[in-house]
């Protein structure tokens, strides 16, 4: 026995799926259309997506926010865990992504539980404000583009409830947050900076768990 995490090999991993996911078929219907996009692999795995939704009902959350929808995994993931008066705000820029996320949110009767706010959502968070929101959400996952990460974060920090969860998604970026800092790669650089900085917030307590990407839970003190 070891006492680093075990390295899964893909026989594993599907051991794992097989034992602890219940992936959904509107949910396996849009893995499967996403896989035929280029960006695919910017689709949280089925072991996250259950993750996900598992932290959603421990916390009870009812207002929670996505940054970063893609193709909608992740809000109907947390909508469908949601009680029927629960809320993701869905933040994304794209229309042709968020098309395709639609049809699945509308395939699994969550639309009525999330609201896509179609701009950049640096912008969407500070409306947040604006219509007096901050201190009420209980959950947020942080996965788009990882130079903006720490601006995320610190927007939607003052959203949080006291016990609220803020998740980030990729904050291993395949091994890169190994690399000497190259000025070039700004996205690791940006990774890099923002796993100290949550390391030694004193305003959360974060926890780096090692599934899939790496994802940091950070807790709202
Ligand atoms: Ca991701």
């Amino acid at each position: 026995m070891s006492s680093s995490t075990i390295g899964l090999s893909e026989d594993l991993r599907q051991y794992l799926l097989g034992v602890s996911c219940r992936e959904s078929k509107t949910l396996k219907g849009l893995r499967k259309e996403t896989f035929q996009l280029k960006e695919a692999q910017m689709q949280i795995s089925p072991e996250q997506g259950s993750f996900l939704a598992f932290l959603v009902k421990v916390l009870r959350a009812k207002k929670t926010l996505d940054i970063g929808v893609f193709t909608g995994y992740s809000s109907l993931v947390v909508a469908d865990a949601l009680p029927d008066d629960g809320v993701v705000i869905a933040c994304d820029t794209s229309e042709e992504w968020t098309n395709i996320a639609q049809k699945y949110w509308s395939e699994a009767g969550v639309n009525n539980k999330i609201r896509l706010e179609l701009a950049p959502a640096l912008r969407t968070l500070d409306k947040l404000i604006e219509n007096g929101e901050p201190g009420t959400f209980d959950f947020s996952f942080i996965d788009a583009d990882k130079i903006n990460y720490d601006s995320y974060f610190e927007e939607v920090l003052p959203k949080m409830k006291v016990g609220g969860l803020i998740i980030s998604d990729n904050v291993l970026w395949s091994g890169k947050v190994l690399e000497k800092v190259n000025s070039k790669d700004l996205s690791t650089m940006a990774l890099q900076k923002y796993n100290e900085k949550l390391k030694n917030d004193p305003r959360v307590k974060t926890v780096l768990l090692p599934l899939r990407d790496g994802i940091t839970l950070s807790w709202v003190r």
